[in-house]
């Protein structure tokens, strides 16, 4: 199999989209854009040996690689709607690019996405999606709206996959049950694209959970020029987790753990019911975890009420450890 062999009989044609009027195949795909429609852009890449393990399932890489983007809408938002899909291969293996393929192929579907282009490279095992996305004219979703005064809220649960990578690093052993729950979490990031959505025109501002929720939140407060303060106690995660791990360990994982991909938000305490509610029908938790105060800054405090420190915000590529 050659790379255009590749193209043709893995890629191609796999979707059907009104708004494309050219796929894969072309020098560069044709996209119509929708009326009164913005569009959201972005990328994120993922390379064997640093975003997952080098023997990571091939489905599983497939899910990440697209759940990662999805959950950069999500943030915004937006609407995914198309994608372009660059990979770097060390060989073409029919049945690892089939799994793969069809795991790629059946979260599209799942969220009504289409695979429109990309590049096929040989070289060391690593992945880029692009992705697009629409949003109502002017209603995109941004990191510069937190308000004094607004609550902040996070979904789902917080910490699982920084305990799903420590127990596959074989840093700690998770019970079987607890590992159960955490390592889909890890592996499968479900993208709170609905949540996002559901939040236009409610949130003042959003982002998603990649790098820790210390870190992250901290870029809503850096870009909204305001301070915060959140409570341990009321960061969501996993009973068992807290049952298993000491309270330390935990609170490293809620406050600076990668890979959550919930969504971190603000809004004015008046939308609380309407959150909720909407939260409900999105079918995704929320909790509502702190405040937006005049300053700058995160403060966490403890059950007890005493400020707790972070050596580190979350994980960056770059610090030095
Ligand atoms: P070019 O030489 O112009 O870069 P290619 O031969 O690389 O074109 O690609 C041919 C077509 O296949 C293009 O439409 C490109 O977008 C698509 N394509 C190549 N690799 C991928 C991929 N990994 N995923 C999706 N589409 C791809
Ligand atoms: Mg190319």
């Amino acid at each position: 199999m050659n790379e255009f062999d590749f193209i043709r009989q893995y890629l191609c044609n796999k979707q059907k989209d009104g708004n494309v009027l050219l796929g894969i195949g072309d020098d560069a795909a044709i996209v119509r854009p929708s009326l009164d429609m913005d569009w959201c852009i972005s990328s994120d890449m993922l390379l064997a040996g640093r975003h997952f393990f080098t023997d990571t399932a091939a489905e599983d890489i497939a899910h990440k690689v697209l759940a990662v983007n999805l959950s950069d809408m999500a943030a915004m938002g937006a609407t995914p709607k198309w994608v372009l899909l660059s990979a770097a291969l060390p060989e073409l293996n029919p049945v690892w690019l089939k799994s793969f393929c069809n795991q790629f192929f059946s979260l599209c579907g799942e969220y009504g996405v289409s695979l429109i282009g990309g590049d096929t490279t040989k070289g060391n095992l690593a992945f880029n999606v692009t992705i697009i996305g629409e949003v109502p004219k002017g209603l995109g979703l941004r990191r510069s709206g937190a308000a004094v005064g607004d609550d902040i809220w996070v979904s789902g649960r917080l910490g699982l996959a920084a305990a799903a990578l420590e127990h596959l690093s074989g840093r700690y052993l998770l019970p079987p049950e607890t590992a159960k729950i955490c390592l889909p979490c890890l592996l499968r990031p479900q993208p709170r694209v609905a949540l996002g959505r559901a939040m236009l025109g409610m949130a003042h501002a959003a982002q998603d959970v990649s790098d820790g929720l210390a870190q992250d939140l901290g870029h809503i407060l850096c870009a909204s020029k305001v301070g915060g303060q959140i409570y341990l106690q009321d960061l969501p995660t996993l009973p068992e987790l807290a049952e298993s791990l000491p309270s330390e360990i935990l609170a490293r994982h809620m406050l600076s753990g990668g890979d959550d991909y919930e969504l971190v938000f603000t809004a004015p305490p008046g939308k609380r019911c309407e959150i909720i509610a909407a939260a409900e029908k999105a079918e995704t938790a929320v909790s509502r975890i702190g405040k937006i105060m005049a300053g700058s800054g995160l403060e966490i405090f403890d059950s007890d009420g005493r400020p707790i420190y972070l050596k580190k915000g979350g994980f960056d590529h770059f610090s030095d450890g």
